[in-house]
């Protein structure tokens, strides 16, 4: 029984997080002329209302976009984010009224060449994300478990293109699940660009994840672990966690400079963010 829905937490300070590293592995696919493909095992609805009840219900979203809102980034990472998300929205607004999910920044920062294949399995998210994708002739939607969909579906015709993995964690076995579905993408398109993403919550279930992306580093492939902290709390996300397989050619250093400048806007002088290559070891502060 699925009960999660991404509305009440559309916009908080885990999706600036995963959207802006999104949006720099989008600009790095867009360099070459040849089509690329994004596969989404994920969707979610697609849109978010941020007037609406569920954004209201939670305000998480003042704590992640409504903080750089007014703001102009300096990074890549959080600029390119923001353009998207603006664009969205009437020019000049006040605040932002609706938030872009996964599929919806892949589309518009896509060209018509590239494709955008989705998966949701919870009926009025797939419901909604139907009515989100209106109009674009590239996206393909699916209603089916988004593991066994994306391993299906790899290598795409392009050859090109990234993996999004953003289950909601509702499913203890998503933690094992996301590693072990990366290893199988792997073993069919192994320069799948593969982005997963996890809480970081009290429990510490997602150190297991880890464990099994840091087995896979082993087999010599280059692993970015990126992670943005809260301020110390006492109960609920404590952070927000991705990794990232065949991360491209300067990468790391963009996603370091962005979560740099998103924990400092975000959290002020209380916020830390820490990347870190699975492989080697290297850590990277910020
Ligand atoms: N990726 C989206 C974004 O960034 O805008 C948000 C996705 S949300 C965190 C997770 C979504 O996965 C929910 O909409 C949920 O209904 C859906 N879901 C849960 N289990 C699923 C499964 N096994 N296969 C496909 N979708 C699933």
């Amino acid at each position: 029984m699925l009960s999660y829905q991404h509305g009440y937490h559309a916009g908080n300070f885990a999706d600036v997080h995963k959207h802006a590293s999104l949006c720099l592995l989008l600009r790095h696919l867009l360099l070459k002329p040849t089509p690329f493909c994004v596969l989404d095992s994920h969707g979610g609805a697609g849109r978010y209302d941020l007037t609406g009840a569920q954004a209201a219900k939670t305000g998480e979203w003042q704590f992640g976009i409504g903080h750089l809102w007014g703001k102009a980034p300096r990074s890549a990472g959080l600029s390119l984010y923001l353009e998207q998300v603006r664009a969205l929205n009437p020019a000049g607004a006040l605040r932002p009224l609706v938030y872009p999910g996964s599929p919806l920044l892949s589309l518009a920062m896509g060209r018509p060449c590239d494709r955008v294949v989705l998966m949701e399995l919870h009926p009025a998210e797939h419901a909604a994300l139907r009515r989100a994708l209106k109009g674009h002739a590239n996206a393909e939607l699916h209603r089916r478990d988004g593991f066994e969909g994306v391993r299906a579906l790899v290598p795409p015709a392009e050859r090109r293109g990234l993996v999004l993995m953003d289950p909601a964690y509702e499913m203890k076995d998503d933690y094992a699940r996301v590693p072990d579905c990366a290893a199988r993408i792997l073993a069919r398109w192994r320069d799948a660009i593969i982005v997963a993403w996890f809480p970081i919550l009290p429990e510490a279930r997602h150190e297991a994840l880890i464990t099994a992306f840091e087995k896979l580093a082993v087999t010599g492939r280059e692993i970015l672990l990126d992670c943005l902290f809260t301020p110390r709390r006492k109960r609920g996300m404590a952070g927000s966690g991705l990794v990232v397989v065949n991360p491209p050619w300067h990468f790391a250093d963009n996603l370091a400079e962005a979560g740099g400048e998103a924990a400092a806007l975000l959290f002020g002088a209380a916020g830390r963010h820490e990347a870190r290559m699975l492989a080697t070891a290297k850590t990277v502060k910020a």
